[in-house]
């Protein structure tokens, strides 16, 4: 191929604008993206070597080589990985095969921390370069392909590049920068190995840069630090999670965390252990302090990467650990799964079903850690995660009694989500039987819910949830430690031995005086009520609905319905008040039909529903107001 100049993709320019004007203010991250694709570099050919071992060339050590040219104003990176071929640069270089370009665009913030942190995220990383470089040249070949098929790729980073045939001997690619005249600072051993050992320490090959030696000056002349030809290793060369664990300071940790996850902030909670035994596996899990804007999507990508015996195999290993622990991010590194698994192969593999048992084990003993021992990081995590963390509870049965641990609420006598189970049983009453909730779809509907007033005036603590999640969690929770959950709004109230015998002879009497009207509204209401029936529940309302025992509550419901899904026609139950003035007048009224409609609707109204037909609601309201 002769020398040709090619355009770059319209995106593409427009990217390099973005980049260099966006990131100028941390232009260290160059180096970072560039051993960063020397090293994928690398992984890719290790991974392709597995099939075709003379890929190698005879050259089996992989590594970065990394060197400067004071002169000449030039900076080199170098690998020995899988190189490019000559369609491959033009592709790879030349266009943003990836579609998360433009998403990529609209993301960045101006805030350059941020944008810095995003750019590795989109696939832009090579670009990066042209912050500090106004000529980039790459040169390359891939492995396999003959020494005169090598490609030499360059531009000045505006609207076009060019490429031509090279020769070139080593297999690998070499990414040389012409720096601007503003970056020379980088031609600096010192200045390049703070970045990489800041960056790139636990890249897994070897990074090697020219020894510097002090050379004493002769005849009165200042010494000075001279480059000599001999390499050395500059970073720490094992991957972060195959060394001991008091070699790694928390620093070095946050960092890893940051690269993998493209987070600005440190993580929350880090857990790095070897497990041996059956299976061999090390893990190194972290728990992120922010949510992703799509962490309800429970099909959205896994946070954990497979290694197996250090290569690379897959991003996204979503078979590591169940979903509800989705928000987990790090690395889990297997030593006994066969190199080419595939995500089919990984579903049904018994040493995944281990790994997987035993990440899980460790993301809870991380969070019952905090819960324990840091409070203040708990409700952080709590408030961003606690959400999803209930989903386990219909997702995990082998980890139930321990989810259920760590689970918090809202109480009506306690204003913070703080209330475990264990501090509510803590608290009951003596002769309280259950641990009473109720689920709403706000907190606010819950806590004002007219169910909650027999239990206020008995100082009962009931939790309060309006997750959407809650009510189909608690469904696989019928008990905590030996005590029933009952929903307050199910069936019928029994408060067992927190009420009197006063409280329930005065119950079955006006059941049995109040039949006659009870009937009436039955009769009134039975396109609409399963059932109407005298109870002590309410103290200041009238009436309230409420679901019988087993089915779905009128706001599940209603949610699934917004959402679009067919649900079953649930007839709630309609419970009087026979002690409120407005009941005790309806025997006598002689719009009796009407009052009994306004009662149900009003009752829907009271737990944020809505009238079937709110215009006749209306109607029926304002007939009564003008009678006033
Ligand atoms: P990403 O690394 O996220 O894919 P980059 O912009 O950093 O995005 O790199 C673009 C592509 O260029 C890479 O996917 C790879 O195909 C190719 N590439 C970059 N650097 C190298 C390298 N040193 N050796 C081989 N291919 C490379
Ligand atoms: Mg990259």
């Amino acid at each position: 191929m002769s020398k040709q100049t090619l355009s770059f993709q319209a995106e593409v320019a427009q990217l390099l604008k973005l980049v260099t004007h966006s990131l100028y203010s941390n232009p260290d991250i160059f180096l970072r993206e560039l051993v960063s694709n020397a090293s994928d570099a690398c992984d890719k050919l290790r991974f392709e070597g597995l099939n075709n071992a003379a890929l190698y060339e005879n050259a089996p050590n992989l590594e970065v080589r990394v060197s400067f040219d004071k002169a000449a104003k030039t900076i080199t990176i170098t690998d020995n990985g899988i190189g490019l071929s000559q369609i491959e640069a033009v592709e790879h270089l030349g266009t943003i095969a990836k579609s998360g370009t433009r998403d990529f665009m609209a993301k960045l913030s101006g805030d350059q921390k941020n944008d810095a942190q995003l750019i590795g995220q989109f696939g832009v990383g090579f670009y990066s370069g042209f912050i500090v470089a106004d000529k980039i040249t790459v040169e390359s070949r891939r492995a396999g392909l003959p020494a005169a098929e090598g490609v030499r790729w360059s531009s000045a980073g505006t609207g076009d590049f060019e490429v031509e045939t090279i020769d070139r001997a080593e297999r690998g690619t070499s990414v040389i920068l012409h720096l601007k005249d503003d970056a020379s600072e980088y031609l600096n051993t010192w200045k390049l190995k703070s970045i990489i050992s800041k960056y790139s320490d636990h890249i897994s090959l070897p990074i090697l840069m020219k020894k510097e030696e002090w050379k004493e000056g002769e005849n009165d002349q200042p010494g000075e630090m001279v480059t000599t030809d001999e390499w050395e290793t500059v970073n720490q060369a094992a991957a972060l999670w195959t060394r001991a664990k008091k070699d790694i300071t928390q620093e070095q940790y946050d960092e890893f965390y940051k690269q993998i996850s493209y987070d600005s902030q440190p993580p929350l909670a880090t857990t790095h252990n070897r497990v041996e035994g059956s299976t061999e596996y090390t893990q190194l899990l972290f728990i992120p302090g922010k949510a992703p804007m799509d962490l309800f999507n429970r099909d959205k990508a896994a946070g954990v990467k497979l290694y197996v015996k250090r290569v690379f195999i897959m991003d996204e290993a979503q078979a590591l650990l169940p979903t509800y622990l989705r928000f987990v991010k790090g690395v889990v590194d297997s030593a006994d799964l066969p190199l080419n698994v595939s995500r089919e192969l990984l579903q049904e593999s018994r040493a995944v079903k281990a790994i997987r048992e035993g990440c899980t084990k460790r993301v809870l003993s991380m969070i019952e850690d905090l819960a324990a021992n840091e409070p203040e990081k708990f409700s952080m995590f709590y408030n961003e995660f606690g959400a999803v963390l209930k989903e386990g509870l219909g997702e995990d049965f082998a980890n139930r009694d321990r989810l259920a641990k760590l689970l918090r609420f809202v109480s009506s006598t306690t204003d913070t989500v703080s209330v475990g189970f264990a501090d509510y049983k803590a608290r009951m009453k003596e002769g309280q039987s259950a641990i009473y909730y109720i689920t709403a779809d706000t907190l606010a509907a819950a806590k004002s819910s007219p169910q909650l007033e027999i239990f206020r005036k008995k100082g009962i603590e009931v939790l309060l949830m309006a997750d959407r999640v809650d009510e189909w969690a608690l469904n696989y929770l019928p008990e905590f430690d030996g005590t029933p959950l009952q929903s307050v709004a199910k069936g019928a109230v029994d408060l067992g031995q927190l009420q009197d015998e006063d409280e329930k002879k005065a119950l079955e009497e006006a059941q049995a005086q109040f039949k006659p009207v009870l009937d009436r509204l039955k009769e009134a209401l039975k396109d609409k009520a399963a059932d109407v029936r005298a109870t002590t529940r309410l103290v200041d309302s009238p009436a309230c609905l409420v679901v019988q025992d087993g089915d779905m509550s009128t706001q599940l419901a209603r949610m699934l319905k917004q959402a679009g899904q067919a649900v079953p026609e649930v007839k709630p139950v309609l419970e009087v008040n026979p002690q409120h003035p407005l009941v005790r007048k309806l025997e006598a009224s002689d719009n009796f039909d009407d009052l009994a409609q306004i009662l149900f609707d009003q009752a829907l109204l009271a737990e944020g529903g809505l009238p079937e037909d709110p215009a006749a609601y209306v109607r029926r309201v304002n007939q009564l107001l003008e009678k006033a």
